[in-house]
């Protein structure tokens, strides 16, 4: 249905999109349970990302995030002139609020916090995400960066939907690309304050959403429980994976986004080798760790089998 909708836009390539990208911002506020003015959309978060630092922040100031964590933030950072301060996450690779807080200085502008944290999969519990913004300034942005939201099961989590009203300098930041699968058409969405909204909305480049990434991005909200349906899988299969990892003694953190987390110290290599020979695609993180994302139930499986041969030869330490 949303191929059909994207499908049925392309009659009208010859017209400019609507700039304001109103039919889709109003079916996100519906959904978000928000107003209009609380919505800018653009082309994939990662460009309202850049928006955000480069309307907050210029040369000399500082950009503190989490590391590991999204690698577009210090890119995106150093792109605006700015500086980017990184606080290494915790041994169970969490954000490391209170370190983070200690970090804050005159100099800086934007927090970006990432929850569910690509790559870790580790999420930010709301009360520590409150007691972290009673210590940030009022006049420091913080980005909450939720690109992988739909994936979060467990009350304890922050929900930047629940908390941006209480924040004028919050912006939750939102996409269509991972539980949505529209990666390709390149639409994401702020959730925030109107100032801080309008401040987007009049920074932005003209036209940045094209019509036929507008159109499927509505006809996917409104088909969301076919969405949800389809999410709720790849949890099951989240669930399945991580356990069948613990029980193979593997240390491994509990994620919340559609994907695991791995390190094998000494054996990093040679568990992408493994990954390799069996035809297997994963995402190294220089030799840091591992990042694999959950599929389809016969891959996951595939996964499994590869890993528990590869601990079964074990002849190092696995971490
Ligand atoms: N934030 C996070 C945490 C991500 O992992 C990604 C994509 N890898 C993005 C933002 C950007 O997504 P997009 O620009 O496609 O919306």
């Amino acid at each position: 249905s949303v191929i059909d909708a994207a499908i049925a836009a392309l009659e009208d390539v010859n017209r400019y999109p609507d700039s304001l990208a109103s039919g889709l911002v109003a079916e996100i506020a519906a959904q978000c349970q928000v107003q209009p003015d609380n919505v800018a959309v653009g082309p994939g978060s990662v460009a309202l990302l850049q928006q955000l630092i480069q309307i907050s922040s210029t040369v000399g100031d500082e950009v503190l995030c989490a590391w590991r964590s999204f690698e577009a933030y210090p890119l995106v950072t150093v792109l605006n002139g700015a500086t980017p301060v990184t606080v290494p996450l915790t041994e169970h690779e969490r954000h490391d609020l209170p370190e983070m807080a200690r970090q804050l200085s005159q100099r800086t502008s934007v927090v970006l916090l990432c929850t569910p944290n690509n790559p870790t999969g580790t999420s930010i519990t709301t009360e520590e995400f409150r007691q972290f913004m009673q210590q940030v300034p009022s006049d420091v942005l913080v980005v909450l960066d939720e690109a992988y939201a739909e994936f979060v099961r467990g009350e304890q989590y922050v929900d930047g939907l629940r908390e941006w009203s209480q924040f004028p300098n919050l912006a939750v930041l939102r996409t269509f690309s991972k539980a949505y699968g529209l990666a390709g058409l390149r639409v994401g969405y702020v959730i925030g304050h109107p100032d801080l909204v309008s401040g987007l909305r009049r920074s932005t480049v003209p036209f940045t959403v094209p019509a036929i990434a507008q159109a499927a991005a509505i006809e996917s909200l409104r088909r969301r429980p076919e969405l949800l349906a389809r999410v709720e899988l790849i949890v099951a299969e989240r669930t399945r994976v991580l356990e069948r990892l613990l029980d193979l003694g593997l240390t491994v953190e509990p994620s919340q986004a559609n994907f695991v987390w791995l390190r094998f110290g000494e054996r990093h290599q040679e568990f992408l080798d493994a990954c390799s020979n069996a035809a297997l695609s994963v995402r190294p993180y220089g030799d840091e760790g591992v990042r694999v994302t959950i599929g389809e139930p016969e891959e996951n499986d595939r996964f499994l089998d590869v890993a528990a041969r590869f601990l079964s030869s074990a002849h190092g330490h696995c971490q």
